[in-house]
């Protein structure tokens, strides 16, 4: 039997996943008796903000994602294409439907005992009876406090500042310069600070404003469209990750001052310091991806890439993600999990979902997925397996397991991190499309070695299918 502490997009799809290959699953769920702090209902897989489950084609790594995810039969995936709304080439879904059509699933499911009860303590686990913790962003106190006893506090975060990140090949190269500030070039820092503020180490490319350019953007930040802070957001950014909105409202030169101070860069087209710089820092692992350092940001994403866009080399940025700030516990991946989400110290526990480190209802539930598949072979004797590292649900795993700890931040899907192609085609569409064909093939593949395995219930990969 299993135990899933967490009804949200990981502990649904995991419960679906273990149940479909008869092991009979407990799934403890705390709404409606207890609230967090931005659920509405008691439904299970409840969406908390946008209803797009983002991209849906194979050139677009989130599209791949959820085609692995629906021919691994997942049921997030066979919920949202039923509760489909038009969203050109997004997958967007009316989220009553979605929630009503999981919760349902999962109700009617003879394998799955729903129960709704807060969890407090990490359950017991042993290898016949793992438990899956998917308790989400919003996991509640008690419980993150003895996941901090578990993990250990260094390793549990409780707030996320994320700073943009954009495609490299999109920052207009004659308008940016590589330096880093005072020439300082020491490699990755391994005590970086957390939410990203430049520390004067590594290589940087730097985005120079003249005076005229930094009122243009100054005045456009302070008059863009910013989320909502949730009351439960505040305290803690306020101190260490001031979103640049707040920084800005500050007044017009804190900016100078802060991310975007110019001191120790010398803009190599005047021979001057510029009157202030945007620093872009080379993603670790994902080398054709630079985020900008410091810009944590509430800004609505709409709003966010026209303001970001009046910076110097990035008027043509795509963006890969945008920037947040927001409430998020997550463990640091790569110090306490393997990459089929068991907890490295305690095989027989798996983490699940935004708190295993991850970003995102996709990514979330593909955990979910993943670790449902692997503590239902665990339960049944069977040995765990990892998703090969070419696929995107293994690419995902792999990046939240391997990637370096002292700088570890949550990541949605992207190409970006899976491994290179042995040859590349031209076109950047063409690779991404590459990239995809090679990840289904090896997903076939490893379904047919490992997936297959106890799939006595075949109507749920086949109805995934659909
Ligand atoms: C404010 C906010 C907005 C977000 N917006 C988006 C967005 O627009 N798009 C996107 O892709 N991602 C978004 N995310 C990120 C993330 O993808 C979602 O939070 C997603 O729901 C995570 O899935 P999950 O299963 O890990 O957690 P959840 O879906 O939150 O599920 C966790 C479940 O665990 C339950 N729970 C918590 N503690 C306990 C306990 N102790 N005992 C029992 N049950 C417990 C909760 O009630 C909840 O139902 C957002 C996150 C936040 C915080």
């Amino acid at each position: 039997m299993i135990r899933i502490i967490g009804g949200g997009l990981a502990g649904s799809e995991a419960a679906w996943q273990a149940a479909s290959r008869d092991v009979p699953v407990t799934l403890y769920e705390m709404r409606p008796s207890r609230a967090t702090a931005v659920h509405k209902t008691d439904r299970l897989a409840e969406l908390v903000c946008s209803n797009s489950f983002r991209g849906d084609k194979l050139d677009n790594a989130v599209g791949l994602l959820k085609e692995e995810m629906r021919r691994l039969g997942s049921l997030v995936m066979r919920a949202a294409q039923e509760s489909r709304v038009p969203a050109g080439a997004a997958l967007a879904v009316d989220r009553e439907q979605f929630a009503d059509r999981v919760t349902a699933a999962i109700a009617a499911h003879p394998l799955i005992r729903v129960v709704r009860e807060e969890i407090t303590a990490i359950p017991e686990s042993t290898e016949p009876n793992p438990v899956i913790v998917a308790t989400g962003p919003l996991t509640s106190p008690a419980l993150s406090d003895d996941l901090a006893r578990l993990v250990g506090h260094e390793h549990l975060y409780f707030y996320d500042a994320i700073s943009p990140i954009v495609l490299a090949d999109t920052i207009d190269r004659t308008k940016v310069f590589r330096q880093s500030r005072w020439n300082r070039s020491l490699g990755p820092s391994a005590s970086g600070p957390a939410c990203g503020v430049d520390d004067g180490e590594g290589d940087y490319l730097n985005c120079p404003l003249s005076r005229e350019e930094y009122e243009r953007f100054y005045d456009a930040l302070v008059h863009a469209e910013s989320a909502t802070v949730h009351d439960f957001d505040r305290e803690k950014f306020f101190e260490g990750c001031l979103p640049i909105e707040v920084m800005a409202h500050r007044g017009v030169d804190t900016l100078r001052f802060g991310p975007m101070k110019p001191v120790g860069l010398t803009d190599p087209r005047t021979g001057r310091e510029p009157y202030a710089a945007v620093q872009l820092r080379q993603d670790n692992l994902a080398g054709d991806h630079f985020n900008l350092v410091g810009f944590q940001t509430q800004i609505k994403w709409g709003d966010q890439a026209r303001v970001l866009r009046l910076i110097p080399g990035l008027e043509q940025a795509e963006f890969v993600r945008f920037g947040m700030v927001h409430r998020n516990t997550y463990v640091n991946g790569p110090d306490v999990l393997a990459e089929t989400w068991q907890v490295r110290a305690r095989p027989s526990l798996f983490f699940a979902g935004q708190m295993s480190g991850v970003e995102g209802y996709v990514e979330s539930a593909a955990s979910g997925l993943l670790a449902g598949l692997n503590a239902a072979a665990l339960a049944s004797g069977r040995p765990t397996s990892a998703a090969p590292r070419t696929t995107a649900i293994g690419a995902l795993a792999y990046y939240a397991s391997h990637a370096n700890p002292a700088h570890y931040e949550p990541s949605n899907i992207t190409f970006g991190i899976l491994p290179p192609l042995s040859s590349t085609p031209r076109g950047r569409t063409e690779r991404k499309l590459a990239l995809s064909e090679r990840a289904l093939a090896d997903l076939g593949g490893w379904m047919r070695e490992w997936v297959a395995f106890g799939a006595s219930r075949p109507p749920a990969l086949a109805e995934g299918r659909r």
